[in-house]
């Protein structure tokens, strides 16, 4: 009995060990399968990836947070590639801003690109070097800060005040001590609700075209002007003659005379207004040859002599014949010779003397003619302007009659004609040297012979 107690009392504590045992177990394998969870858990969190963990039980703890992880870790992804999406925006907006600014560099214009608060974004060298800035530093900086021309600056705010999309307008900009003009566009950027984001500025400088403009003007006044009083002469003299005024023979041979001069006057206006256009237009007909200088400045010394005795002025020229030195239009080149000459005359006063020298030099190959005068002389002032169209010397004016384009068409003829030069010196009161050098022809023989 005793024993089956014994028994019994055993049996019912290995079964209640057994059911320890296995209720042990299933805790165990509970806590490993949670850790490995949990593990995995940890593991999709670190890597940012969501993984869905198929052994949590649902409404767990470890279920919860896995949700959060998941919503967390779904959140983290969208973040990533909104990032990337963002980091490619910039990229591609970084290559436009730089092909923008490409653009911007590559124009001869000056440009000025600045948002709508008036903060620079970009500009360009010319716009730099036109109003004063360094291009380079610009960015984001205050406009009026950067630019100190009010003038651009009002016409900017003036452009967005109006809202209009381009406004043009020409300003005048000193740059480096010069005056400059011009040509201003201001066009203002609008975003998708109408509102301006920004304004671009361009400047064109248009100074050369305005001087050639006013240059035109001067010109068609200044011809108008030169042939109107050479006209007007001979229309009061015809006038005169025709009513009887002139009542004695020798009072009509003294306006016939009058009539006679200033038509050669008006002629020779005519003749060297076309002359000078048809070189400046490139229509003149140039036919070159290899000639002497020499031999052209016989001719005309020969020709002006009888003039120049008239007020008792001696021409010297002694020059050995240089033959065939240079490659040229023979007339064009006699007609340098004969102005020169007859303006050395003309400017100087009774019993003086004109020299005249031809050449050659080897070294820098070329010939040079010069005609030195004992006459009244230029003042300094005034020689920079002497070879311009109609420019005479107001202290001359009284010496002789002219027009005041002698000079330039000798400078034409020379210099866009032959690639020669031009010079002049000259001393008030002294007398004045004219010359001009044209290149030797290549390999032409320059031996003198008398
Ligand atoms: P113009 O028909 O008036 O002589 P030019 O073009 O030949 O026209 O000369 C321009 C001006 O230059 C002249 O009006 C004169 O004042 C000055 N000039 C030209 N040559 C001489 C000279 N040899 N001596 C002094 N002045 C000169």
């Amino acid at each position: 009995m005793i024993a089956c107690c014994i028994f019994g009392w055993l049996f019912v504590r290995i079964a209640a060990a057994g059911v320890g045992l296995a209720a042990t177990g299933i805790l165990i394998m509970r806590q490993m399968t949670q850790d490995a969870n949990l593990a995995g858990l940890l593991e999709s969190l670190a890597s940012g990836k969501v993984r869905k963990i198929k052994t949590i039980a649902p409404g767990s703890i470890l279920d919860r947070m896995q949700k959060v992880f998941n919503d967390n870790a779904e959140k983290s992804q969208r973040l990533g590639e909104q990032i990337r999406d963002l980091t490619l925006q910039i990229q591609l907006a970084r290559r436009q801003k730089h092909s923008s600014e490409g653009i911007i560099y590559s124009i001869r214009d000056a440009v000025i690109v600045s948002d709508a608060g008036e903060r620079v974004l970009t500009a360009n060298e010319p716009a730099g070097r036109l109003l004063d800035f360094d291009y380079k530093t610009v960015e984001l900086k205050p406009l009026d800060e950067l630019v100190k021309n009010k003038q651009f600056i009002e016409l900017i705010r003036q452009s967005c005040q109006s809202q209009t999309r381009h406004v043009r307008r020409e300003l005048e900009i000193q740059c480096n001590g010069e005056n400059i003009i011009c040509d201003c566009t201001i066009s203002c950027i609008y975003d998708d609700r109408g509102s301006i984001c920004g304004i671009v500025a361009v400047m064109h400088d248009i100074t050369r075209e305005k001087e050639i403009a006013q240059a035109k003007n001067d010109f068609v006044s200044h011809v108008s002007h030169e042939l109107k009083t050479p006209l007007a002469s001979i229309t009061a003299y015809a006038e005169m003659l025709a009513d009887g005024e002139a009542q004695d023979e020798k009072t009509r041979t003294e306006f016939y005379g009058i009539i006679q001069s200033q038509a050669q006057r008006l002629n020779r206006l005519i003749e060297d207004i076309l002359n000078i256009s048809r070189i400046e237009s490139g229509l003149v007909k140039v036919k070159k040859e290899i000639l002497s200088t020499t031999l052209l400045i016989k001719d005309a010394v020969a020709m002006m002599k009888s003039y120049a005795a008239e007020k008792n002025i001696t021409i010297e020229y002694d020059g050995d014949i240089v033959y065939d030195q240079t490659l040229a239009d023979k007339d064009m080149i006699s007609q340098v010779i004969i102005n020169l000459l007859s303006n050395a005359v003309k400017y100087t006063p009774p019993s003086g003397h004109v020299t005249v020298r031809n050449e050659v030099d080897e070294a820098q190959r070329l010939v040079r003619v010069t005609v030195t005068d004992t006459g009244v002389g230029i003042p300094p002032e005034e020689l920079p302007r002497l070879f311009e169209k109609f420019y005479r010397v107001a202290a001359n004016n009284k010496m002789a009659k002219g027009t005041g384009l002698g000079l330039n068409l000798v400078k034409q003829i020379i210099e866009k004609v032959h690639n020669g030069r031009i010079f002049v010196q000259s001393e008030p009161g002294k007398g004045s040297t004219f010359g001009f050098e044209l290149p030797l022809a290549a390999g032409v023989e320059t031996t003198a012979t008398v």
